[in-house]
């Protein structure tokens, strides 16, 4: 079995004690990795402090920096096969999914390599003709970044290629229940000649999490997870008043309108809940119908729900793969369990695979959901779709707007007003117009409400890990009156 360890300062450590990481598909062992400790996470945050403060990674020019950043790119353009398996054996997404995936990332390290040396101050015009002020956007310092395991490059590479290109160095704490690829990452960055203790890889149990964020050398935490482990990581960080930003959780409205193309709502309404076994944070739970169409598009849904194929994630013919792990199956059980007992009516799926077991779960839909429900409420992060219906424009806003999270949603219509109307009205983050799931480099990512604090990507994300620096310079030379402000 292949074997991974921590990386602190430029080198991958072997610890006492490992941990078997499983393969969801066959739930076989597949990999072990090393298992941090708190003093761990302090050898790694005094690496990543030493090399922001001193040494070859601090001294060198934003230019350097992003040559640096374009040569990680190429070295995960030329691997990302290799990535793609990995991280499929061990999350259990689809191969094709994560090789998307990774043939998408570098243009994340591309993109911010541009971004790098184009972090421009101002100069202000001063209220004070003796007075030149000019801004500096300074490197933050020491991110810890977590990562959840639905998608652990991807999720770590928005924080990472940003806060590399703004001068920062990383601890990072992946999930326990997908290590593998943050490892795999770890030992690219260390090939593409980043000087050691820029990126450090400490790998445990969400205590191992907790003493990151807890700890003062700390400067911000970028975390991807679940909600409730946000509002954690959020108040344990303000003790130190530590920065924070958060991409959480979902319950996103996919909103069909009567004039919509119903073949492709149809496709978008299934890419967006089915697709990674709805283990994303932007999947598509609530699916909100127009009365008028209702009837003919849950049948067009339910007819293509039946047809997808569950299999092993790496047969490019498997369009659905398991659940990532035993707690997420449980989890997405008992959600079933509630929706039949609330009163939905399930049209499709709602139990393991009986030709597959183990970690399948059946595609599930539920009609005659009502909003209030609490499988129209909380997320689920599985398979698991919610129909509800609507009346009108208004009462479609208003349901979809009906949550405490906002990361997410969609409307589906050929009436262009409508579509934007629609668009400028629901509260969340990014919004489709006839499309679902798609994300760029370029645009920026993050949640009203409950799904989070900050944006990642686009042009802005890199100011996330600066500090902004407004310098005085007096002009006259003259004396001032000490006793006089300004
Ligand atoms: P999780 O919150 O349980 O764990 C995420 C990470 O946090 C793991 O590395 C875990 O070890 C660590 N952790 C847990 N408790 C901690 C603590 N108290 N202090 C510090 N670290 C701690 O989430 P998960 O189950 O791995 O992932 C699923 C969740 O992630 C879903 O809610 C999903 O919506 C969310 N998610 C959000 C986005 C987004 O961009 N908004 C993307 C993917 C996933």
């Amino acid at each position: 079995m292949p074997a991974y360890g921590n990386w602190i300062n430029g080198r991958e450590e072997a610890s006492g004690a490992t941990c078997e990481t499983l393969n969801p598909y066959n739930q076989q062992p597949w990999a072990t990795v090393a298992q941090g400790t708190v003093q761990d996470v302090d050898r790694a945050v005094r690496a990543a402090r030493a090399a922001f403060e001193q040494g070859p990674w601090a001294a060198m020019t934003a230019t350097e920096r992003a040559a640096l950043l374009r040569r990680l790119g190429d070295i995960i353009k030329r691997d990302a096969q290799e990535l793609a398996r990995i991280e499929s054996t061990d999350n259990g997404k689809l191969y094709k999914e994560m090789l998307g995936q990774w043939q998408y990332l570098p243009e994340w390290f591309y993109y911010n390599a541009g971004l790098a040396d184009k972090l421009q101050g101002d100069v202000i015009p001063s209220d004070r003709p003796n007075f030149m002020i000019y801004t500096r956007h300074e490197p933050l310092g020491v991110v810890g970044a977590i990562t959840p395991w639905n998608s652990p490059g991807l999720l770590l590479i928005f924080k990472l290629a940003a806060g590399l290109a703004a001068g920062c160095t990383f601890v990072v704490k992946p999930s326990e229940h997908t290590p593998v690829s943050t490892v795999e990452l770890a030992r690219r960055i260390h090939e593409a000649g980043f000087p050691p203790g820029v990126f450090n890889v400490v790998n445990g149990p969400p205590e191992v999490g907790a003493a990151l964020v807890g700890h003062p050398g700390i400067d911000k935490i970028a975390f991807t997870g679940a909600t409730e482990t946000g509002k954690k990581i959020a108040a344990q960080a303000a003790r130190n008043l530590t920065r924070v930003s958060l991409e959480l959780g979902g319950k996103s409205p996919n909103i069909v309108f009567a004039d919509a193309d119903l073949d492709v709502a149809a496709n978008g309404a299934v890419a967006g809940i089915f697709a990674a076994t709805g283990q994303t944070c932007m999947a598509g739970s609530r699916l909100l119908v127009q009365q008028d169409v209702h009837d003919a598009l849950l049948d067009r849904i339910v007819e293509q729900t039946r047809s997808i194929k569950l299999g092993d994630p790496m047969d490019p013919a498997t369009q659905m793969g398991p659940c990532a792990n035993e707690p997420q199956l449980r989890k997405v059980l008992e959600y079933i369990d509630v929706a039949r007992q609330e009163g939905a009516s399930l049209k499709y799926g709602g139990q393991v695979d009986p030709a597959l077991g183990g970690l399948f779960v059946q595609p599930t839909v539920f009609a005659n959901v009502h909003n209030a429900m609490r499988i129209a409420r909380e997320e689920v992060f599985g398979p698991v779709l919610s129909v509800i219906p609507f009346k009108d424009e208004e009462e479609a806003i208003r349901i979809a707007n009906d949550t405490r999270f906002g990361l997410a949603a969609a409307v589906w219509t050929q009436n262009v007003h409508r579509a934007h109307r629609v668009a400028h009205r629901l509260r969340a983050g990014t919004v489709w117009i006839n499309a679902y799931r798609v994300v760029s480099f370029a645009a920026p990512f993050g949640g009203y409400g409950e799904s989070g604090l900050g944006r990642e990507n686009g042009v802005d994300a890199i100011r996330e890990f600066t500090e902004t620096k407004s310098v005085y310079v007096e002009l006259s030379g003259a004396p001032r009156d000490p006793f006089k402000l300004g």
